[in-house]
Order: C-alpha cells, then structure tokens, then sequence
C-alpha cells in the first residue's frame, strides 16, 4: 500500500481500490459498536457544518471533552512545559472540567536507573509511573505536552485512558514539525538526512 504516490485517488469518490486488504464491513462493524460511535459523533461535532477551522486543538479537546460526558481530565506533561501545562490546566479547570497533571520527572528517577546503558545520575523522564499515575487518578482522558520520542512510545503503551497530544515535541521547529516539512523543496530534501 502506498497511498502517497497513487495516482486514481478513488478512494475520495467512495469507491474502494483494489490495493486495500481491509474488509471494511469489518471496520464498519467495529465502528457501529456503541463506544465508538459516541466518539466518532463527538469528533464528527468538532468539524461538521462548517465548523472545521473554527476551534483551536485546545478548544477542540475541551468541547469533546463535553461531548463525550468527561469530567476529569490529566495532563501528562514533560517539565520544560510546566508553565504552558499550569495555563492550560487553569483553562481546562476554568471550562468546568477537573484535571490533574503529572510531570515527566515524577518518581524521581535518575537515568541511570531507568536506562541499564547509562551512568548519568540526573532525574530522568519518566513515563511509565506518569501514565501508572494517571491510571491509579482515573482520569478519563488524557492530554499529552511535549513528551520526548520514545517515552511517547511507553506512556502510550501504559496509559489506560484514552488520550491526545496536544504538543508533539520538536525542540528545533519550536515544537512544531510542519514548520519544516513546509519549508523543504525537491532540491534541499537531503539536506534533512545530513546529521
Ligand atoms: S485509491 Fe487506494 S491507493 Fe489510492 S489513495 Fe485511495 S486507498 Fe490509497
């Protein structure tokens, strides 16, 4: 499957191609089944009738945080974002929600510990007793700020609620990948495999 470089694009006719292996009377079936079809009419409500482009990525997560009949919310967050995490904690509780942060230091950890291959002795993120945390708060859906890559990958993996990402991490495009991509043509595009 290689979806980029199709030239028919009849997919977006509502026609399906024959490259796709998918069953999709199975995806239709796992899509009728009563918890999912909550969430995708919450998310069709975020966009639909002319709304798409009208609500922030926060002001989307608080609506379909209402929507979707949450009333406790977490935010796992990595601590060089703790101002932005306190304002949008202080948003959040502001709209009627509850919400409960857990920083990625939490547990005091020192790398050494967490990574068999390291010797630094600093405090560590610390991913799997942030999400262990959340867990045990029974918060009901969870915003990520900034995680790195990699504990992204084990927060996910251990986190139980449902959750988003608010801000993907990406310390040289001000955390902002697009702004890259954007800005690559043809000509330059190796330029990014030279590091
Ligand atoms: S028609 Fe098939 S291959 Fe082409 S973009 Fe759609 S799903 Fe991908």
């Amino acid at each position: 499957m290689n979806c980029v470089k199709c030239k028919s694009k009849v997919c977006r006719t509502n026609e399906q191609c024959k490259t796709l292996s998918v069953d999709t009377v199975q995806s239709l079936e796992e899509y009728h089944k009563p918890e999912n079809q909550q969430i995708v009419n919450a998310a069709a409500q975020l966009v639909d009738d002319g709304r798409a482009g009208t609500l922030s990525r926060l002001q989307e997560i608080i609506e379909f945080s209402k929507l979707m009949n949450y009333s406790k919310l977490g935010i796992a967050y990595c601590y060089a974002m703790e101002n932005e995490a306190l304002l949008v904690a202080e948003i959040i509780r502001d709209s009627g929600l509850k919400i409960n942060t857990v920083s990625c230091t939490c547990g005091g950890l020192s790398q050494d510990k967490i990574n068999l291959e390291s010797e630094i002795q600093n405090v560590s993120c610390n991913p799997i007793t942030q999400a262990s945390q959340l867990n045990i708060d029974k918060t009901e859906f969870v915003i990520t700020m900034g995680l790195c890559l990699g504990h992204d990958i084990l927060f996910q993996k251990y986190i139980q609620a449902p959750n988003t990402v608010l801000i993907v991490k990406d310390r040289v495009n001000n955390h902002n990948p697009l702004n890259e991509i954007i800005k690559i043509n043809k000509n330059e595009r190796n330029k990014i495999l030279r590091f």
